[in-house]
């Protein structure tokens, strides 16, 4: 392990402890630090236990730095991974067994932290076949939403890197926003080549509920939707759920073939346990996914998997459960 191997390992499991405060930033600062900074000059200032003198070195990173080139684990990162480690029910684990891929996530493109291929590493390392890269449409400038050009451009990125990473699939997607009216923010001419849609409602959450549910039905309805994020849009503690009619929505998704996505988010756990409960007697399909922004939050799934196994969502309704020619069929790709 390389002292840069060993660092982004450190970010990655603090990201999947959802630790966000100044511990992780501290991290993340000391990566890019010995990114750029050749290994000799570490080796050197290793011996002369100088490295705390590298600007944005501390004491901590200092010791994951030697660890790493004395050829060990260090220390540090084997009590963070043991501490980190995302505990799921042994009901969930029988979910989480199941699902072949992850249908949401986002790469440097948008607002995710990491690059493409390392999100594919990460998500080829937790056994999966596949993910689907789902990155903001333009509307969600703070973002970095993509517009059609930078969109087709990373369509060609990605069949780049399927080459390489072969057998495993990084199928093409976006998680669009739905715009005020419940139309979408890329036309058909662009939606229509993606391997997968996910849409989701990003603004004006606070819509009164006739109108809020009109908005939804329609982006449901839509042939290119396959997939509809996080429901509610709430923030556990922080935002309510939207008010829309679940009856209407989860009846739309049965009816359009729309999955209802379990996202696994610690802060969105979205749709609570019971509209989730009633859009399993409405018979919809279902996408459990991380909603990933960076490699940690990749193992973020059994958050959701409890939350499915608890509500008794049935397993073969899980349509990230499919192998990846069968979920391209189900979304009318094949
Ligand atoms: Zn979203
Ligand atoms: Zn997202």
């Amino acid at each position: 392990m390389t002292p840069v191997e060993a660092l982004e390992r450190v970010v990655h499991c603090l990201d999947r402890a959802h630790e966000t405060g100044f511990k992780t930033k501290a991290f993340v600062r000391a990566l890019e630090v010995v990114r750029a900074t050749p290994v000799e000059e570490l080796e050197r200032l290793a011996r002369r236990d100088e490295l705390t003198t590298l600007d944005g070195i501390g004491d901590s990173s200092a010791s994951v730095i030697e660890g790493a080139l004395r050829g060990e684990t260090p220390a540090y990162l084997a009590d963070l991974e043991a501490a980190t480690h995302v505990p799921i029910t042994p009901d969930g684990a029988r979910y989480r067994a199941a699902l072949r891929g992850d249908l949401h996530m986002h790469s440097r493109w948008s607002d995710g932290g990491a690059t493409i291929e390392a999100m594919a590493r990460t998500a080829i390392a937790l056994g999966h076949q596949y993910m689907v890269l789902t990155d903001h449409s333009p509307r969600l400038t703070v973002a970095h939403g993509l517009s059609a050009e930078r969109l087709a451009k990373q369509v060609d990125d990605v069949a780049v890197l399927n080459d390489t990473l072969a057998p495993f699939r990084i199928l093409t997607g976006i998680e669009v926003d739905i715009l005020e009216d419940g139309t979408l923010d890329h036309g058909d001419d662009v939606l229509s080549q993606l391997d997968l849609v996910i849409a989701s409602v990003h603004s004006k959450l606070r819509m009164e509920s006739k109108a809020m549910t009109e908005r939804m039905v329609r982006a449901i309805a839509s042939p290119h939707v396959d997939v509809l994020g996080h429901c509610t849009g709430r923030m556990i503690g922080k935002r309510e759920p939207s008010a829309f009619d679940p009856d209407y929505v989860f009846a739309a998704c049965a009816a359009f073939h729309t999955a209802v996505e379990i996202n696994c988010r610690p802060e969105r756990l979205d749709p609570p346990r019971p509209l989730l409960a009633l859009a399993i007697q409405h018979g919809c399909w279902f996408a459990i996914d991380s909603d990933a922004h960076s490699t940690g939050q990749l193992e973020w799934q059994p958050h959701g998997c409890d939350r499915a196994a608890e509500t008794g969502v049935p397993l073969d309704r899980v349509i990230n459960t499919l192998p990846v020619d069968e979920l391209l069929r189900w979304v009318g790709r094949a």
